[in-house]
């Protein structure tokens, strides 16, 4: 588990996000260029998702000649957040993930967020709540192309919580599959603090890791990992980065994790 002497450990919060995230923001239009050039030199597919005249979302996939597995990612949900696209963008510039792997990539699902750093969209939706009732424009689009994608072996979703105390990792493994969550941990703790409060966001965890209850029909409101388990996959991770940290310990967090998920996967 936790390293005490690992680099995670010496990293201080910054004591910025006063009720909410008050940290530096991004230039999301620039990022998903340079995702797009990242994405055509590495062989990935890339389609624009049309949502109206003015907005798009951008969805990358890949395949790999012996991919044993499927894997989804997404990010940007949350335009107060910058850890998610800023990783998957190092991710695809790098070229740095694990092979033998078919990979689909969201990597913003919240572009009007951004240019606001807040969490929701223009319209002032949180789109993470938004995968049982849709009604934005975003989240039916996205859920329309989900719909045309096959299952995936695992999932992620990119986040960061301006309260964390460290990062942490919820797991939904409704069929009791081998768990990556300690194995996701271990590998961050190396370059970020764990989360190793025993509540967090009002629900129980151990070590950084949520196992929250799983019914979704007790929820009305569906963040994406609900829709993902329902639908798409059996086994998802929404991985939480400390936004109260400096934003190369986030990314390097979100990295490390996606990393350590995408090696651990069981080939099928
Ligand atoms: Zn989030």
């Amino acid at each position: 588990m936790l390293r005490a002497d690992s680099k995670g450990d010496t990293v201080q919060r910054l004591g910025r996000n006063q009720g909410a995230y008050h940290g530096e923001g991004i230039d999301i239009a620039a990022i998903l260029d340079a995702d797009v050039r990242a994405a055509e030199a590495h062989g990935w597919q890339t389609e624009w998702l049309r949502v109206t005249d003015d907005l798009r979302l951008l969805a990358l996939r890949r395949q790999h000649p012996r991919a044993r597995r499927r894997i989804y990612l997404s990010t940007g949900i949350h335009g107060d957040e910058p850890a998610g696209p800023l990783a998957v963008g190092q991710l695809l510039e790098t070229d740095a993930w694990p092979a033998g792997s078919d990979l689909w990539l969201c990597p913003c699902l919240n572009p009007t967020g951004f240019p606001l750093n807040r969490r929701e969209n223009a319209e002032g939706k949180d789109l993470n709540r938004e995968y049982r009732h849709p009604t934005s424009g975003e989240i039916r689009t996205h859920i329309a192309w989900l719909e045309r994608q096959p299952d995936f072996d695992l999932s992620l979703c990119l986040h960061e919580d301006w309260e964390a105390h460290g990062f942490y990792v919820y797991e939904l493994n409704p069929s009791g599959v081998p768990s990556l969550a300690e194995t996701i941990v271990d590998a961050v703790a190396r370059v970020c603090p764990i989360d190793l409060s025993p509540l967090i966001e009002g629900r129980e965890a151990r070590g950084g890791i949520i196992r929250p209850s799983l019914d979704p029909r007790s929820r009305p409101d569906w963040p994406e990992a609900f829709h993902l388990m329902q639908y798409k996959t059996r086994l998802s991770y929404t991985l939480e980065a400390p936004s109260d940290f400096p934003l190369a310990v986030r990314v390097a967090a979100l990295v490390a994790a996606v990393q350590a998920a995408l090696s651990a996967v069981p080939q099928r």
